[in-house]
């Protein structure tokens, strides 16, 4: 390793890597793309990333394995969400084949950031989308960047998994049929003030409701909700205004095949949580974050425990990090190696 970096002291805060991905497109295609050390861009006044919130974004990790090797898990669902966001807000999509090989790039001419094997810290990579070029009207940019830069991260729970406390918000995050199922900037800008109010009541973050009727989970944060049950089903709330967590889809996935639990996507009620035993957040960053409990008007619904982590989240994180890491075989098609 030639970077001077202490792998046991990273948080999740940004760091200038050596090399970042653009590609531009214009006059109705992306261009070649390529590598660049500057991590400024220059953009017209007038983008319509900066006025209308023409922009989406995208994270995925790559993972040092015990032999040394890299890769990244399922950058193709990464690659189809992304053109999913991009369809919403009028984005031009981008080739799975092409996401994937300029994450390759970034990884590659950024090895000596990829964290060794053993120290939980991975190289985060964000990809994403913005509108650029001279436009005044609320209409589509007439150009757009997709950029891929890197930074390596922490491990999210330094010293075990730790459950923490979540606050039901009175907030919504998205609108029923408005662009909660897409990754764009504009929903976490409107999520930074509720998160605000969460954290001064003292607890990590708020859970959002269905913006209809207010009465069932939806979203913990940035992240997507699941229960166990007290017969050990696996349910996860299913709603338009939820963001597809690709953590959440291999979970379910893992519960079924790995595990042999029943897995249901179904209506999650917040006057009903006592059906669960134990519950977690879940999304790339965290990988799993064990919910403790959850105040809704005044009272603290603790599942599992507030200090102690349930033996099916145990169970479910040791999975994926295992498949993640390349210490547990995985399912066809979720590896990718960086070669
Ligand atoms: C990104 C995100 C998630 C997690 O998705 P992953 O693909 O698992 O990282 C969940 N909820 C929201 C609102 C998100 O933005």
């Amino acid at each position: 390793m030639s970077k001077n970096i202490d792998w046991g002291k990273l948080g999740f805060g940004y760091m200038k890597t050596d090399l970042r991905y653009v590609s531009r497109w214009k006059d109705g295609k992306w261009d070649e793309g390529q590598l660049v050390e500057d991590n400024n861009i220059t953009l017209s006044e007038s983008s319509t990333a900066l006025h209308y919130g023409q922009q989406c974004f995208e994270g995925l990790k790559a993972y040092r394995t015990k032999d040394g090797k890299i890769q990244l898990f399922r950058p193709d669902e990464n690659a189809k969400r992304m053109n999913a966001s991009c369809r919403r807000i009028m984005m031009p999509e981008m080739p799975i084949e092409k996401f994937i090989d300029a994450c390759i790039q970034v990884v590659k001419a950024n090895e000596d950031y990829v964290p060794p094997y053993g120290t939980g810290a991975t190289l985060y990579l964000r990809p994403f989308v913005i509108g650029v070029g001279d436009n005044l009207g609320v209409k589509p940019a007439p150009e757009y960047l997709f950029c891929v830069f890197c930074v390596p991260v922490g491990p999210y729970f330094k010293g075990g998994m730790n459950p923490v406390n979540f606050t039901i918000s009175e907030y919504d995050r998205a609108a029923p049929y408005g662009t909660g199922a897409a990754k764009v900037g504009g929903n976490y800008a409107g999520s930074l003030y509720p998160h605000k109010l969460a954290v001064e009541k003292g607890y990590a973050d708020c859970i959002y409701l269905d913006p209809m009727t207010h009465t069932r989970i939806e979203e913990v944060g940035a992240a997507n909700f699941f229960g166990i049950t007290k017969d050990d089903k696996f349910i996860t709330p299913v709603s338009p205004s939820i963001l597809p967590s690709i953590t959440k889809y291999s979970l379910m996935y893992l519960a079924k095949e790995y595990l042999g639990m029943e897995v249901e996507e179904r209506d999650v009620l917040v006057n009903n949580l006592d059906e669960f035993k134990e519950a977690g957040a879940c999304g790339t960053a965290a990988v799993i974050t064990p919910i403790g409990g959850i105040e809704y008007k005044g009272n603290l619904h603790v599942f599992h425990s507030e200090k102690e982590v349930g033996p099916v989240t145990k169970k479910l994180y040791d999975t994926l990090c295992g498949i993640q890491f390349g210490d547990v075989e995985s399912p066809e098609g979720w590896i990718v190696e960086v070669k």
